[in-house]
């Protein structure tokens, strides 16, 4: 067993701080990898501080992290997909059961019986899985992917998660050239529903609570910005919309946005903010408009979302941070004070 240095929250009170977590040896099939970035989801701030208690409760300590990426260091016996030296990511998931129809699918983010790369049992060492605030992960082969050699390293971080989360329900909806489509709240993923909206050929429409990003929004790549505290500017754009992708992470009108949607639009949900959220029969009856959720993605579109990248030169807009400053970061994400995303440089692990 090996050893890695960490950042960990031994209560949902408590701050990260400096640790040591154990890492398997690498088995047949197991890649090493030194972690270089790590991204900030919005979704470790839920699990650090508990958010989620009703349907994933947090088992402390907690490492978070899952947007991974670094290089292989080692490679077990049977491993034929990466060699020492290769530029490699880890998402949300570091395993699955591989036999139910969702993973037959390819589609390993629905399975029942999927391992979370933080906060799931950990069927190698006992305890939970540890995530990507530490410099080394060890992982299956077939959960590891990888990166493009032109995408800066920190910036492709973020799309391991807020890439693959906004790109599979564009694709799974049918963004494409001429269709409308709108992205609600700019944060770490609206940023990239934005980009990827752009690249499909759509025409992008942000909503944002905060009126000093709508510069940002169209350098992203918007058409037009709408804030979304102003009533005549969101009435303009009643009935009108193909797709709406919202990335909010705390409680706001969904039906607001559900009433911008043309016939038989689609909402697909994203953001996952703890309470429920309250829905207008009428927002959806009136014009037959669906209202639907979608989960990051499965392994084989994740990499087909990091090729896509890699062609359409596509990375996450960040900010990179040493890990010591991880606590400020959070207390910053609560006030959607980030552009557009939190990446940890690992290399500030080593003074720990
Ligand atoms: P983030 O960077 O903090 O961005 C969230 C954005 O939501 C903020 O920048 C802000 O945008 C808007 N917002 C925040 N509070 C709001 C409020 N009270 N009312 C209206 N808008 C508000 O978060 P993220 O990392 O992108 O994650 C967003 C959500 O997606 C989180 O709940 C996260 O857990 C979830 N998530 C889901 C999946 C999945 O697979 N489904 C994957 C990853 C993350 P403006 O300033 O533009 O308004
Ligand atoms: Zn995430």
């Amino acid at each position: 067993m090996n050893s890695s240095k960490a950042y960990s929250a031994a209560t949902e009170k408590s701050p990260l701080a400096s640790t040591t977590i154990p890492r398997r040896d690498p088995g047949e099939h197991d890649v090493q990898i030194e972690i270089l970035f790590c991204g900030i989801c919005h979704s470790d701030l839920h699990s650090v501080r508990n958010e989620w208690s009703e349907f994933m409760p947090t088992v402390y300590p907690i490492v978070p992290g899952h947007e991974i990426v670094g290089r292989v260091t080692k490679v077990g016996s049977a491993v034929t997909k990466y060699k020492p030296g290769d530029r490699v990511g880890v998402g949300c998931l570091v395993d699955s059961d591989r036999t139910c129809p969702n993973c037959q699918a390819g589609l390993e983010n629905f399975c029942p019986n999927l391992t979370l790369t933080f906060n799931s049992p950990d069927k190698h060492l006992g305890g939970v899985t540890y995530g990507g605030y530490s410099d080394s992960i060890v992982v299956d082969e077939r959960f590891v992917l990888s990166v493009p050699s032109n995408l800066d390293l920190a910036g492709a971080a973020p799309l391991l998660c807020a890439g693959i989360t906004t790109y599979s329900p564009m694709r799974h909806w049918g963004v494409t050239k001429g269709k409308k489509v709108g992205v609600v709240g700019l944060g770490g993923l609206g940023h990239m529903g934005v980009k990827f909206a752009r690249a499909l050929g759509a025409h992008v429409v942000v909503f944002t609570t905060s009126p000093h990003k709508t510069e940002d929004a169209l350098r992203l790549g918007a058409h037009e910005v709408v804030v979304s505290r102003d009533a005549n500017a969101m009435q303009k754009h009643a009935g009108s919309f193909d797709f709406i992708l919202d990335a909010v992470s705390a409680e706001h009108d969904v039906n607001a946005y559900i009433n911008l949607l043309r016939l038989d639009g689609n909402l697909t949900l994203v953001g996952a903010p703890a309470k429920p959220l309250a829905v207008s029969a009428f927002s959806l009856i009136m014009g037959r408009r669906n209202l639907s959720g979608s989960n990051i993605g499965g392994l084989p579109e994740t990499q087909e979302m990091l090729n896509f990248c890699g062609e359409h030169n596509i990375t996450s807009d960040v900010e990179v941070i040493p890990i010591q400053k991880v606590n400020e970061a959070y207390e910053r994400l609560l006030k959607s004070d980030v552009k557009y995303r939190f990446a940890i440089d690992l290399a500030s692990l080593k003074s720990e």
